[in-house]
């Protein structure tokens, strides 16, 4: 059994400075009470009643021959003008990082406060006691966009956010994205507490390597029991405990790998006793007791010598929570599901079927129970670190699923061994998302497997074998590529001038011109980064190696629309777009504008085209010429009225009434 205590457990600078002020006024043989349990800890609590520190609960309880300190979590404002207006005499152990969110809040004067953290937590109450505008808070993103959405919103005024000090860092990522999604010029003050922090990810790092995790600290302590979530995050068999004497000894016993980390309130001394107890009570399980007969002695040993033995097992039932295995012993086998498989998302019935022969390690027996515990994620395990030792050195591609995003990486489960793929070497690009990555099938190398005591390590790249694949996928490309050759590819990204496009090894680019028939002002009108298009290639350099791609389709070209659907002579309804001195353009198709002289709109003779229509309004006209050669389209409105009313109209003069003809009208 390995223990791996966080570095970080235990009393922060705040706690301690708190705590030292305490005892040493009790050491000066002052009289001292708190403004609250000092901290949350019962047993610290309960050690310094013992030397005469006393909690109260109000100012007012406050006696006349005592001093009273504040502790670490800070107070609203209105307490300390109530001490100083009662001459109370007062020490101030409120944590400096407190302070200075206090002094954050106070100095503003034209925005809304807005608190990450608990509401009813003491530290968060005295942040609002020193706010002097409006305040809100929120415990989470989604809380956060309601909070904006519902009141923030509507008042549209400026925002200023801080957080609690023992915040969840990750939530406190997510919100300040979203509040920068949501506001203009938000001022954003991340007061999350380093020693918070660093204690947080110091405990994500030694759950995840962990089959068994111990939380120590009060359970009214805020920070932790955010540890004890981020733990359990990580390892399911994660407990919560408050002395040693609440350890789970059964657990610690099946355990192989332990990590310990302790609330900012902890003491270390309950730290030590933890760790004591768990390894003496490990080692007494471990040896027999000298005092037992000769013949419990003996079985007992046999019993030993059984652990860690490896036995076939036929599958007899499968329970959510365990699988039932006969092992051909007077004992019941039980296999729990997180030793079925290493894949924390793994449904027992998905790994294994009633009947199945499986290998299996025996982990624990209790003859007084009549059950043998068992292990087949750790054969499977052993098996796969033997085979892993191997394909290290061929080199060889193995192929697995990603089971877990992990700080820094990814895992793949391969034949029972986690293997640890880092960020940079899991992705072809370092913008795409290891989220994503997770329940998708992979391909990779290894590039490290070692062992250090009990430790051992498999590294893995996905990239690599990524940056083969393209190679090859770019030599077949040249290989047959041609100009007329239609590919499937995805955008990959867009400029104001093209959109760049992923043939599978190659890029290549669609410029703006080629995406529309129609004018575009920016390729994100026709294409999104992501999108999957189907494309032809137009020109390929082959020295610089650049490929210009055709997008359009000939059977959408509005002029071939116009050719088979509007032929001459064609009543259409069009929109205007743009009055000239000589005529009207009007919008008969997308992509296709017609002119409509100034002596085609009436039967009467007008000054300017303006006179009567207007942009925006729809007319109907005929279609009296089409020029493909010129992409010209002449229209008449005069056309349609009653012949009898068709009398020709005196020219308008020269400069304002070019013929239809001579117009130009270009198609987009
Ligand atoms: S967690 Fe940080 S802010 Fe809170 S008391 Fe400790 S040192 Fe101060």
């Amino acid at each position: 059994m390995n223990i791996t205590k966080a570095d970080s457990a235990g009393f922060c600078f705040g706690v301690n400075r708190a705590v030292s002020m305490v005892n040493d006024l009790l050491k000066e043989g002052k009289r001292v009470c708190t403004l609250g349990p000092i901290i949350h800890n019962m047993e610290v609590v309960r050690e310094l009643e013992a030397k005469g520190c006393r909690p109260v609960e109000r100012i007012e309880d406050v006696r006349d021959d005592e001093i009273l300190v504040i502790r670490s979590h800070g107070v609203p404002q209105s307490v300390i003008t109530a001490l100083e207006e009662r001459r109370i005499p007062y020490m101030d152990a409120t944590c400096p990082f407190v302070k200075k969110i206090h002094r954050i809040v106070a100095d503003t004067d034209d925005a809304t406060v807005l608190i990450a953290g608990n509401a009813s937590h003491p530290e968060v109450q005295g942040i609002i006691g020193h706010c002097k505008t409006t305040c809100y808070t929120f415990n989470n993103e989604a809380e956060l966009e309601d909070l904006y959405t519902n009141i923030l919103k509507e008042k549209n005024n400026l925002v200023k956010i801080v957080s609690q000090t023992t915040f969840d860092t990750k939530t406190w990522k997510k919100s300040v994205k979203k509040i920068k999604k949501l506001c203009t010029n938000p001022k954003i003050f991340d007061t999350i507490c380093n020693a918070t922090s660093v204690r947080q990810s110091e405990a994500d790092i030694i759950a995840a390597q962990s089959d068994f995790m111990v939380v120590i600290g009060d359970r009214h302590s805020s920070n932790t029991a955010k540890l004890f979530n981020i733990c359990k995050r990580r390892c399911e068999n994660t407990v919560l405990i408050e002395t040693a004497a609440e350890l789970p000894m059964n657990r610690v016993y099946a355990a192989h790998n332990i990590g310990v980390t302790a609330g900012s309130s902890t003491p270390a001394k309950i730290i030590k006793e933890v760790l004591d107890t768990m390894s003496e009570e490990v080692k007494s399980g471990e040896t027999t007791n000298l005092e037992e007969s000769f013949e419990e002695l003996l079985e007992e040993s046999l019993k030993n010598l059984n652990t860690n033995e490896r036995v076939m097992g036929t599958v007899i039932s499968i329970a959510p929570n365990e699988v039932q295995v006969d092992v051909g012993r007077k004992q019941t086998g039980f296999v729990p599901v997180s030793e079925l498989s290493s894949d924390p998302a793994a449904k027992p019935e998905d790994i294994v079927s009633v009947g199945d022969e499986i290998e299996l390690l025996i982990m624990k027996t209790n003859d007084q129970e009549g059950t043998i515990m068992l292990s087949k994620r750790r054969v499977d395990a052993q098996k796969g670190w033997e085979e892993l030792q191997d394909k290290v050195e061929s080199q060889e591609i193995l192929s697995s699923k990603v089971t877990e995003a992990v700080k820094g990486g990814v895992i793949v489960l391969y034949n029972g061994v986690r293997v640890f793929i880092p960020a940079s070497q899991a992705t072809a690009s370092r913008d795409e998302s290891l989220e994503d990555l997770v329940g998708q099938d992979v391909d990779f190398r290894l590039i490290e497997v070692s062992q250090r005591g009990r430790y051992k390590r498999a590294i893995g790249s996905i990239r690599s074998v990524l940056k083969e694949q393209r190679a090859a996928q770019r030599e077949e490309f040249w290989k047959n590529c041609e100009i007329g050759k239609r590919y499937t590819g995805v955008v990959k990204s867009l400029t104001s001038y093209g959109a760049f496009v992923d043939l599978g090894g190659v890029f290549g680019m669609i410029h703006i011109s080629e995406l529309s028939w129609t004018h575009i002002k920016h390729p994100s009108e026709v294409v999104n980064v992501g999108d999957t298009v189907e494309v032809y290639v137009k020109d390929i350099n082959e020295e610089t190696k650049k490929i210009s791609l055709g997008f359009k389709n000939a059977e959408d070209n509005p002029w071939e629309i116009l050719k088979r659907d509007y032929p001459e002579g064609t009543v259409v309804n069009a929109t205007i777009v743009g009055l000239t001195t000589f005529g009207a353009f009007a919008n008969i198709i997308p992509g296709i504008d017609g002119l409509i002289h100034i002596s085609q709109i009436a039967n009467k003779r007008i000054d300017k085209p303006a006179d009567v229509l207007s942009v925006g309004e729809t007319v109907e006209a005929k279609i009296t010429a089409i020029d493909f050669d010129k992409k010209r389209v002449s229209l008449s409105m005069r056309a349609l009225l009653p012949e009898d009313e068709q009398a020709p109209v005196k020219a308008a003069p020269v400069e304002e009434a070019a013929p239809a003809e001579e117009a130009p009208v270009e198609a987009e």
